[in-house]
């Protein structure tokens, strides 16, 4: 019998021994989070009383909270550290607001499953987007969710209606906890009508191998190169591991994609990108042709002066190149505007990359460059 209450304060001494084995015991990438927090209302879930039995399991401290919007009380003194902890700390919630935001250039809306990452990644744009929320949280009424995502699909017909599940996070680096990534793309194969996409860094990709998603479901993973991954990606597996896991759900029989972002100039970016859609062409060989073709997005780096001063906060050593100087100012909504790289760098990285990818996998579609 499991709690449909749990305390309102984390003990005062985590059970350490208990946990003590058990990273160790988990595929590497496997996010275990040090304390976990959940709403009331999501325990009246089956998916939150599953995710209380594994933190049983596990002898993770648990706390139960009012809202998955106000988590308060983090350890951690400078922004660096409470970024730090936010990261090891699991909310779980329920998704009130039904309405699914749009989401160009990707897809038609957004389908936001969970929201952050285990990643540390310097120029991740929800540094901003998440604000004073960089915590992970997952929800429990997914099949709400979809029954919503349904109705969407049946406004829209006879269109296909797209959605995006990663727009607020990762949702593979928590697929392990909540199975609800699985669900969802068994859902999105039955529909007629309905596409799925996400993107990952993550490569747990085992358990969705047998889903059921009649290649209604677009599996894309986000590259770089290995200077960019080594210097700004912190806590996120290595890029071969990634095309390892690419190539696994290839053969699954998954659309494939690859999101190439931020695409970053610096002495010798040319070469460092070339060989890593040399390195990518090596490891899908064995699976060509690959159907349908598969997709490439490009995306230089840009950043808000909003984000240039939170990253600054977290992240004080950066090595990020954010000088405004030498780049283009590139007004957006609402009076907001971003620095992205002046008109003719931006115009060589285009045609350098799209050309040499295009060489490499003549068949591919490269969707954009932004
Ligand atoms: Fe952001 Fe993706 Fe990195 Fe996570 S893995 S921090 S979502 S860029």
């Amino acid at each position: 019998e499991l709690p449909k209450e749990l305390p309102k304060e984390l003990p005062k001494e985590p059970p350490k021994e208990q946990l003590k084995d058990h990273p160790q015991e988990q595929p590497k990438w496997h996010y275990v989070p040090q304390r976990v927090f959940f709403e009331e209302e999501a325990l009246a879930y089956p998916l939150g009383q599953q995710i209380v039995a594994l933190c049983r399991e596990l002898g993770l401290p648990t706390r139960q909270i009012p809202s998955h919007n106000r988590v308060t009380g983090l350890p951690g003194d400078t922004p660096n550290q409470k970024y730090a902890q936010a990261k090891k700390t699991l909310v779980v919630g329920v998704k009130r607001d039904l309405r699914f935001p749009t989401c160009r250039p990707s897809a038609d809306y957004q389908f936001p499953l969970m929201t952050s990452c285990p990643g540390h990644c310097e120029y991740c744009y929800l540094q901003t987007t998440l604000g004073q929320r960089p915590y992970l949280r997952v929800y429990v009424n997914v099949e709400e969710m979809l029954d919503q995502a349904a109705k969407y699909i049946e406004k829209n017909a006879p269109e296909v209606t797209t959605f995006e599940v990663a727009s607020s996070g990762d949702p593979l680096s928590v697929e392990h906890l909540t199975g609800s990534l699985f669900k969802t793309i068994e859902f999105f194969g039955s529909q007629e009508l309905g596409r799925l996409r996400f993107v990952t860094k993550f490569t747990g990709v085992e358990p969705l191998l047998n889903a059921r998603h009649n290649g209604h479901t677009r599996f894309r993973f986000s590259l770089n190169s290995e200077r960019v991954v080594r210097d700004f990606e912190h806590r996120t597996p290595p890029v071969a591991e990634r095309i390892a896991a690419a190539a696994q759900v290839a053969r699954a029989g998954y659309p494939l994609g690859f999101i190439i972002a931020p695409i970053m100039v610096y002495p010798g970016w040319e070469e460092d990108y070339l060989r890593l859609f040399d390195q990518l062409k090596k490891e899908l060989a064995s699976i060509q042709p690959l159907s349908p073709p598969v997709t490439f997005e490009l995306i230089q780096h840009r950043f808000t002066a909003r984000a240039k001063k939170v990253i600054l906060e977290r992240f004080p050593e950066s090595r990020l190149d954010m000088d405004e100087e030498k780049r283009k100012f590139k007004y957006g909504k609402y009076g907001m505007g971003k620095y992205v790289y002046p008109d003719e760098t931006a115009k060589g990285m285009k045609d350098l990359l799209q050309t040499a990818l295009l060489e490499r996998f003549p068949d591919a579609e490269v969707e954009y460059f932004t």
